[in-house]
């Protein structure tokens, strides 16, 4: 690569419209007036036609630079096709959807762009939909509509204005917006690299001015530092970490986090591989670094900042492309693999299964071959990655059957909370003082023994109900007993938290902590709240040591919502709580809980009873 290509940007861009509209006429006149044709080359052609008697098309120039590549003996999907002033380009070919779709989500062709070809006659059609709609799902948020042969519509301004406000409210609909909209005749290049003169009345950009204004997701030196550690070395004292640097800059002396491991350790060295050693590596280059400590590092590991730190987390939301003919189907595990990284993971569940024709999406138990659909997974082992939407590389995953790929995509976390916060251990130098008084000394005293009663389930359920009558009951039999509950917990305790996903999870963390306290110190604790994730019970439930027992408070979407005795699911229905669980938030079944109360099959009292039993039999010594 020579240094000035280097220093040019790259701007990588799918170009996709209804088959007839256009498409390679404009690539052919995007070629020529950008002057990126190689010199003779429209010549030849035009040669070419006049001696076969053939009227000279644009099309053509496409034509042969596809046919010179399809010779090639490699595909490259970063070579130039055109340049501009500012910059270079890069035209994704988008011959079928499937095809472009499992490139798209598996990252092997990624576009930073879009421009979309309309027909000025046939206006907004399927397709013109269809490609927004999986635009939409891929991703591609910068886009730009050309509404082509203006001329067939006599240059009209009220034909563009009509397509122009279809086109955007389709968009609005489908939740996207496009950064322009420009009327053109590709064929004779008005208001593609020239303002036309034959269209006066439209004072917006040109194509190539657009595009020249979108953003490249190839400056990945600009975003936070990733480098996942594919190699440890051990030269005699010594331990060099090798790997690319997937974005971000790495220099002597930062203080690196590792993930998920969370150690901590400044960069003495980069090695440069056959070169000097060097004080700082970029974005794309393979290095080998020593660390000024010595820390048990492994493969897989990634490392960032202190301040710029990847999502940490079991579970995430992502949006995936199924390759195999057998479909994906819940509770099925394969091996996920994270840059470096490779852990097993459990399909959760299927979110939503998305029919790319019908421009619909619905839950589904299983996604077909070439189906796209956003799922959950879950792994034993904490994770570190990115969103889509924040790092381009570590945005990604793909899943394989261990020997095969079975799905490539790409992460968005929807609803799931980074849990680094609650995962971090920032206190150090701590020993544990062991108590003279004894569980079983407070065991004898109380009658009973500690423990906590973990409620969980949807807003409604009837976890608060329950729980002040079993206190009032157990109580009333002389138990130790407290409740735990929103009103006194989120009062005080946890004033300062929200409903975002992380603030829940912190939330949740807490009150595990405090219920585990209670519990040693010999009380029966009731925990009352919603508490979605796995996750965070599964903490409260190792903060318990070994006296936690999950009650799940059984009733469904329809019922609880039915009784919303607090008016909340009709607020969030009507869009005024966001985050509402069962709504616009995940909540997570339990997959194993100690006892089920059924609340739509039973009365309060009988609930109430089974609890009750449910304590005489675990606590009583
Ligand atoms: P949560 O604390 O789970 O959000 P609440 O206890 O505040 O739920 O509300 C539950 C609502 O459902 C109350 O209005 C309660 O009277 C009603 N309900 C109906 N049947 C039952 C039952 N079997 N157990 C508990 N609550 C019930």
């Amino acid at each position: 690569m020579s240094d000035e290509m280097s220093l040019r940007d790259l701007l990588r861009i799918v170009i996709v419209g209804h088959v007839d509209h256009g498409k390679s006429t404009l690539v052919g006149r995007l070629f020529h007036d950008t002057g990126s044709l190689p010199e003779g080359k429209l010549e030849a052609i035009q040669a070419m036609c006049e001696r076969r008697g053939m009227r000279f098309e644009w099309a053509f120039l496409m034509d042969a630079f596809q046919s010179e590549r399809d010779q090639g003996i490699t595909i490259d999907t970063s070579q130039i096709w055109f340049k501009s002033a500012r910059r270079d380009y890069t035209i994704i070919d988008a011959p079928g959807h499937r095809e472009f779709l499992k490139n798209m989500i598996t990252g092997a062709a990624n576009a930073d762009a879009a421009v979309m070809l309309i027909d000025a006659g046939q206006g907004v059609q399927q397709q013109s939909r269809t490609h927004a709609y999986l635009l939409q799902l891929l991703g591609v948020r910068q886009i730009v509509v050309v509404v082509n042969k203006m001329d067939l519509a006599d240059f009209a301004a009220d034909r563009f204005a009509e397509i122009e406000t279809t086109y955007r409210q389709y968009l609005a609909d489908i939740g996207m917006q496009a950064a322009h909209i420009i009327p053109v005749v590709a064929r004779d290049g008005d208001n593609i690299v020239k303002p036309s003169d034959r269209m006066t009345w439209y004072r917006g950009k040109t194509l190539v001015e657009a595009l020249d204004g979108f953003v490249s997701a190839t400056d990945l030196t600009s975003l936070p530092l990733r480098f996942p550690v594919q190699d440890v070395y051990k030269f005699d004292e010594r331990r060099i970490l090798a790997g690319r640097v997937l974005s971000g800059r790495l220099r002597v002396g930062d203080r690196l986090l590792f993930s998920p491991s969370n150690k901590t350790a400044r960069v003495a060295s980069i090695e440069a591989w056959s070169a000097p050693a060097k004080a700082v590596a970029e974005a794309g280059e393979s290095v080998g670094i020593t660390l000024d400590e010595q820390l048990f590092i492994e493969r897989g590991d990634l490392a960032s900042h202190e301040e710029t730190p990847p999502i940490e987390t079991n579970v995430f939301q992502g949006r995936l492309f199924w390759l195999p003919n057998e479909p994906l189907r819940p509770g099925a595990s394969y091996r996920l693999r994270l840059q470096t990284r490779e852990v097993p993971v459990t399909v959760q569940e299927i979110k939503a299964l998305y029919d790319v024709e019908q421009l619909t999406n619905a839950p589904s138990d299983a996604v077909p071959h070439h189906g796209i659909a956003d799922v959950v997974l879950r792994s034993q082992a904490m994770l570190a990655l990115d969103r889509l939407e924040d790092n381009p590389k570590t945005g990604r995953f793909v899943l394989t059957d261990g020997v095969n790929l079975v799905a490539g995509g790409t992460i968005s976390m929807d609803g799931y909370p980074n849990q680094r916060q609650v995962v971090t251990i920032r206190s150090s130098n701590l020993t544990e003082v062991e108590h003279t008084v004894t569980h079983a000394n407070r065991a004898q005293r109380n009658g009973h023994r500690g423990g906590v009663l973990w409620f969980t389930g949807l807003s409604g359920a009837g976890k608060s109900t329950i729980a002040m009558a079993v206190e009032r009951e157990l109580f009333r039999r002389g138990f130790q007993v407290y409740v735990l509950d929103g009103d006194n917990v989120r009062r005080g305790l946890n004033a300062n938290l929200g409903f975002s996903p992380e603030d829940r999870a912190e939330n949740i963390r807490r009150i595990g902590e405090v219920a585990a306290l209670f519990a040693d110190a010999g009380m029966v604790v009731i925990t009352a709240f919603i508490s979605p994730y796995r996750s965070d019970r599964q903490r409260a439930r190792n903060a318990a040591h070994g006296t936690f027992h999950e009650v799940y408070i059984k009733a469904d979407l329809a019922a609880c919502e039915l009784r919303d005795p607090k008016g909340l699911y009709r607020r969030a229905r009507q869009g005024e709580i966001g985050n509402f669980t069962g709504i616009s938030a995940p909540y997570e079944l339990p997959d194993d809980p100690e006892l089920v109360v059924d609340t739509q099959k039973w009365s309060v009292e009988a609930c109430v009873q089974q609890v009750i039993a449910y304590v005489e039999r675990t606590f009583r010594s």
